[in-house]
């Protein structure tokens, strides 16, 4: 049977969708459509009207805002403007844990709120309610970050996620597929028979995006630039929930013939930074608000700091400048596409994402991708995860690839020394395979350490 078209999807579809969720995210798209070409200020003047009306909120309807409010001593009409929130202090996932009935809002239950949980890759999983309005607009701020990749709502997607290859069952597969038009696939089926059956099945269903965490499309896109497999018929390929690397995006590129678009987004957070046509990281403005912070003090633009967020649109459970765990540096270039958001000049590594130097430095995933690639003609492995665990040792899982041999771990070795100083006791340990986190995710570095860099 032939496929109905996207514009059926966008006419009928999405509509019911829309009802069943309770949701209302056609009308916040096509609002977030038009208004991320209004100018840089008209945006920042959106953004101050949503954050006025957050924080009279907070103060009159949250009681762990109230009280800290008037513990500092200040009105919600002291908080104006995005550098008026440095007044407020900084919270993180530990202040949602022990505070978790006093965040709710009196009003709590006229929001709608449903439960959620972040992933927990990074640690303890973090229980917090978002609201109806909140789903409404997290739909529309990725549907809006997917239209800049090519996509139009309606049209054909595929997912490389963590779906378990067992856990699909035909419920899903009636939303997924048939409702969403998504074809998913699994990240934990990594084998050269399971790569040719996601061959197949991508290029019968040519999907206009293909999303799915760099690691798992690397994996991929190797396999088909080794197998000399070309045209399977993707749009564009987007890169979702981890850290997107050089080598990635250009193996990926050379592997489905498009380009490839990072997409950051952190759920609980509300915030997404989302690479344009042309490779801007722009913010979702009109619903979050970024502060790059370092040592509790909100840096200057172009330096690294810690990502923190308000989340503008949710009112059951507020999160006023909240950590995400995740490293950014804000850019005030020109925008190039002309959109009038904000900008991040790049999106880092989450911040567990780090190693600890014995002389107590830290070097991150990047860093230590880098090293792996520099020497990756040389060495003989398919994949690599690096393992800390106890302070001044470190764990090198490989996975070996066909002439692999003692001179390898060797080198691996040797060179992350020079990197890391002669201190560091580095144990080369060949393995199957690098295990995926629960949701699917395979991470390159994992660090078990707590890391107080802020
Ligand atoms: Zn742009």
């Amino acid at each position: 049977m032939a496929e109905l078209g996207s514009s059926f999807y966008r006419q009928f579809m999405y509509p019911i969708l829309d009802k069943r969720r309770g949701t209302d995210s056609l009308a916040r798209y096509s609002e977030l459509k038009k208004s991320q070409w209004l100018s840089s200020d008209e945006i920042k003047r959106l953004q101050q009207k949503k954050l006025k009306a957050l924080v009279k909120h907070a103060f009159h309807n949250v009681p762990f805002y109230n009280r800290t409010f008037k513990k500092l001593g200040i009105r919600p009409e002291d908080i104006q403007t995005k550098s008026d929130l440095k007044k407020l202090p900084i919270i993180d996932k530990e202040t949602v844990r022990n505070h978790f009935e006093e965040l709710k809002a009196k009003d709590f239950k006229s929001w709608k709120p449903t439960e959620r949980t972040t992933g927990g890759t990074t640690g303890k999983p973090l229980r917090y309610y978002s609201n109806k309005s909140e789903h409404s607009v997290f739909w529309a701020d990725l549907w809006r970050a997917w239209s800049w990749a090519g996509y139009e709502l309606g049209d054909r997607r595929a997912t490389i996620g963590g779906s378990k290859p067992s856990g699909s069952g035909f419920r899903s597969f009636i939303k997924s597929r048939v409702m969403e038009r998504n074809l998913s696939l699994s990240s934990f089926e990594v084998k050269p028979e399971a790569m040719q059956v996601h061959v197949k099945k991508i290029s019968r269903f040519k999907p206009r995006i293909l999303r799915g965490y760099p690691s798992s499309l690397y994996l991929f896109a190797k396999y088909l630039n080794d197998a000399k497999v070309k045209n399977l018929g993707v749009g564009s390929v987007l890169s979702i929930s981890e850290q997107l690397y050089d080598h990635q995006r250009s193996a990926i590129t050379q592997a489905f013939g498009c380009e490839v678009y990072d997409n950051y987004g952190c759920p609980d957070a509300g915030v997404l930074a989302c690479e344009c046509m042309e490779h801007e990281y722009h913010l979702n403005s009109e619903n979050a608000i970024v502060e790059i912070v370092k040592d509790n003090d909100v840096v200057s633009t172009g330096e690294e700091g810690e990502m923190v967020s308000t989340n503008l649109v949710r009112y059951a459970m507020p999160f006023i400048r909240y950590r995400t765990g995740d490293m950014g540096k804000a850019s005030d270039a020109k925008s190039k596409c002309k959109r009038g958001l904000e900008m991040l000049d790049s999106v880092l590594g989450r911040t567990a994402d780090y190693i600890i130097l014995p002389n107590g430095n830290l070097l991150a995933a990047v860093n230590i991708a880098a090293v792996f690639n520099a020497i990756s003609s040389k060495i003989h492995i398919i994949q690599y995860q690096v393992v800390q665990e106890k302070k001044g040792e470190l764990k090198v899982l490989v996975v070996e690839d066909t002439g692999f041999s003692e001179s390898d771990s060797s080198l691996i070795k040797d060179t992350l020394l020079e990197h890391m100083g002669p201190d560091m006791a580095i144990d080369v340990v060949i393995v199957d395979d690098i295990p995926l986190t629960e949701s699917g995710k395979r991470r390159s570095v994992v660090s078990k350490l707590e890391v107080g860099i802020f």
